[in-house]
């Protein structure tokens, strides 16, 4: 039996936003690349995810923030059926266009459908390979390429679904996740434990607004071991006290030391060895049970190379 699950969904590729940005459709594509070229896609099971449902969503973002999202959709329709270019910028970084609705609906989607699988006990843990990301997405804005928050919803529909006292999060990408914190900080179900390089965007985080967020900023060029050690001996004896019974990973790869958005020097070794000790926390505490979902990443071969890393810590290969 599989214990992994991977789900995507081909909407996730049409979702871009305009030639040249980072956060591009390829980057699916190299992760696909890598899981064909060393085989680890054979011990996945592979699904499709399904579009996430709008009252769903709106445990974890306000309901003008959804009709917004839909509103602008429709408009891009028109726009295009009008001869537009069909591009809506959201702020500087981020843009949507006529298929950015049906892709963040599947990614959150995908986040839901995986914890329905690993509660279930048809997979004992899930990625997801998504786009667009979530965790720059706020309660009630999209920002910093992301729409909804794929994780916090994910932990908030795993709170209302299955009555889970104690869900953690765990965000591993180089940008604070700051729409997570605003969506789930406060919230005494759930602990979320992330670093990021700082000061960069978004240029929060370096206090923790409630006792459920434990915030570690670190400079640029830290490297693997000192990453290590602050999981170790920050992340760790968090998670272990909390004792969660779920654990999803917004699971950003743009810490990599050859990404061109992050100045941080993580390689493949240390995506393992994270992914590793979340591993044991889920194993003594949630049955095994984790969900992660892709953020960041821009770096394509990099990109590649460290989801394969953590798939394999996560499919025991
Ligand atoms: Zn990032």
């Amino acid at each position: 039996m599989f214990k992994t699950g991977y789900f995507t969904h081909a909407d996730c590729r049409r979702h871009e936003m305009g030639p040249g940005h980072p956060e591009c459709p390829e980057r699916l594509d190299a992760i696909e690349d890598r899981l064909l070229a060393s085989g680890l896609g054979d011990f996945l099971d592979r699904r499709e995810a399904p579009v996430g449902s709008v009252k769903e969503i709106e445990l974890a973002h306000d309901k003008l923030h959804v009709a917004a999202m839909r509103g602008m959709a429709q408009e891009l329709a028109e726009d295009i059926n009008a001869g537009g270019r069909g591009y809506a910028q959201i702020d500087p970084d981020t843009a949507m266009n006529v298929h950015t609705f049906p892709a963040a609906l599947r990614a959150a989607g995908a986040v839901m459908a995986a914890t329905d699988a690993v509660m279930a006990g048809e997979l004992q843990n899930a990625f997801c390979a998504v786009r667009p990301p979530g965790h720059h997405a706020c309660r009630d804005k999209a920002m910093g390429f992301c729409f909804f928050n794929n994780v916090a919803v994910g932990a908030m529909y795993a709170v209302h679904r299955y009555g889970l006292e104690r869900v953690a999060v765990v965000d591993f990408d180089v940008h604070h996740g700051n729409g997570t914190e605003d969506i789930l900080a406060g919230d005494p179900r759930v602990l979320m434990v992330s670093f990021f390089q700082h000061p960069f965007y978004p240029y929060s985080g370096d206090t923790a607004p409630a006792p459920n967020m434990l915030n570690v900023p670190v400079p640029a060029y830290t490297r693997g071991p000192a990453i290590r050690e602050l999981v170790e001996h920050q992340w760790l004896p968090r998670l272990e006290a909390f004792k969660p019974q779920l654990v999803f990973i917004s699971a950003g790869f743009d810490a990599h030391r050859e990404d061109e958005l992050g100045q941080m020097g993580l390689t493949e070794a240390d995506y393992a060895w994270i992914t590793a000790r979340i591993r044991d926390v889920a194993q003594r505490h949630a049955q095994g049970r984790i969900v992660s979902s892709l953020e960041g990443g821009y770096n394509l071969s990099a990109l590649g190379r460290s989801v394969e890393a953590h798939l394999r810590v996560l499919a025991d290969l």
